[in-house]
């Protein structure tokens, strides 16, 4: 294959070459690479890209869905907030997942003023509207959407906007990921978006620590492709590196003013990802000097420690790449989009969701 070759995004015959190339490449003994976004896993889904893997090479997604991994005492959190007379502001997705006992979406229904927003930016537009009210904004997401609520918390919002910060962070989910006693992990196609923002580097010390192969893909079909077939390679040779598969995008610092704005705004704290338990520096704690908007300390609410696992559901073995949603008695008989017993089927980026939207094949 010649890499310096036109690429063009959805060439048939480019498909096949690399189809071909995964075969040839592909291990004698079965691995498992896992990806963490959820883009990914549509993008795997939609074009059917698992049934061009060469038999014993499975592609999973681990923890890449930011609305299923935001722990049940986080959003216990932003309920009572809301029921206590907050305007809580927050993502779509983020209103139907399953708390301990309400969903934020049920709050609202009980007389809360949940509202959903598109960015941190409209939540300080709330607050600026409201003068009168405490307006929280309910941050979740990785690092490309953290940036956004560090650019407001650093822009001096108005003094009724707090951040409710469940934002994490990739590098220290893979390396727990690769930490994990059960591990069988080949190797990971890195997020394409996430790596705008932190770059290619970020994953070097991961990648040597572990001797665990790291690709950042892309999104379209033949990016994926390419990034699975750079894993088996460098399993084939032995290698355990970081290349980058998206260069249009990704660059190996990243973007340095996002990065700036983080480190301004937040500091790496321990986290809990549901299903999968506390992560060592894997949040992002409102820094000191930004005390007076952090929710968790100038708003603070008991909540006890939520039931993170409804009964029977399977979505912790899908976070850790463990199990596909099919493995799961409940997926598409008591669990289903409109119906969501776990949260991988609430979020639009969760296994469960993209299964059930594009047939829960195992070969999709
Ligand atoms: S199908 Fe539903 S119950 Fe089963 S693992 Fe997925 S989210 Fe949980």
């Amino acid at each position: 294959m010649s890499e310096g070759a036109a690429f063009q995004f959805r060439d048939p015959g480019r498909a096949r070459e690399l189809a071909a190339l995964l075969r040839r490449y592909a291990p004698p003994e079965p691995v498992r690479i896992v990806h963490v976004c959820g883009t990914h896993e549509m993008a795997i889904a939609q074009y059917g890209l698992r049934s061009l893997l060469p038999p014993g090479v499975e592609v999973l997604e681990g923890p890449g869905c930011p609305v299923c991994v935001t722990p049940t005492a986080d959003l216990d959190r932003a309920v009572k907030l809301a029921l206590g007379g907050a305007i809580l502001c927050t993502f779509g997705d983020m209103t139907r997942v399953p708390g301990t006992r309400l969903t934020l979406a049920e709050a609202r229904a009980r007389g809360a003023d949940v509202r959903i927003v598109l960015s941190a930016a409209d939540a300080v537009e709330v607050a600026r509207a409201h003068p009168g009210r405490t307006v929280v904004f309910f941050a979740v997401g990785f690092e490309t959407t953290a940036p956004g609520t560090a650019a407001v918390l650093l822009d001096h919002p108005p003094a009724n906007f707090f951040v409710l910060s469940a934002h994490k962070l990739i590098p220290p989910a893979l390396a727990a990921l690769l930490a994990a006693p059960s591990r069988r992990i080949a190797g990971f196609l890195a997020p394409g978006h996430v790596s705008t923002v932190i770059g290619a580097r970020a994953y070097r010390a991961i990648a040597a620590e572990h001797r665990v192969p790291i690709v950042v893909a892309g999104f379209e079909p033949l990016d994926i492709l390419y990034a699975v077939l750079l894993v088996l390679r460098q399993l084939r040779e032995g290698r355990a590196e970081v290349e980058n598969a998206y260069p249009r995008a990704v660059t190996e610092a990243g973007n340095v003013r996002a990065q700036e704005l983080l480190r301004e705004a937040f500091e790496p704290a321990p986290a809990r990802w549901r299903g999968i338990g506390e992560i060592p520096g894997s949040g992002l704690r409102v820094r000191d000097e930004l005390a007076a908007h952090d929710a968790a300390r100038a708003l603070p609410v008991e909540v006890e420690e939520g039931e993170e696992k409804p009964p029977g559901c399977r979505c912790a073995e899908v976070l850790l790449a463990q199990a596909v949603p099919s493995d799961c008695p409940l997926f598409r008989t008591r669990c289903t989009p409109l119906a969501p017993v776990g949260p991988c089927m609430v979020g639009a980026e969760g296994a469960c969701h993209v299964w059930y939207r594009y047939g829960g094949r195992p070969a999709l």
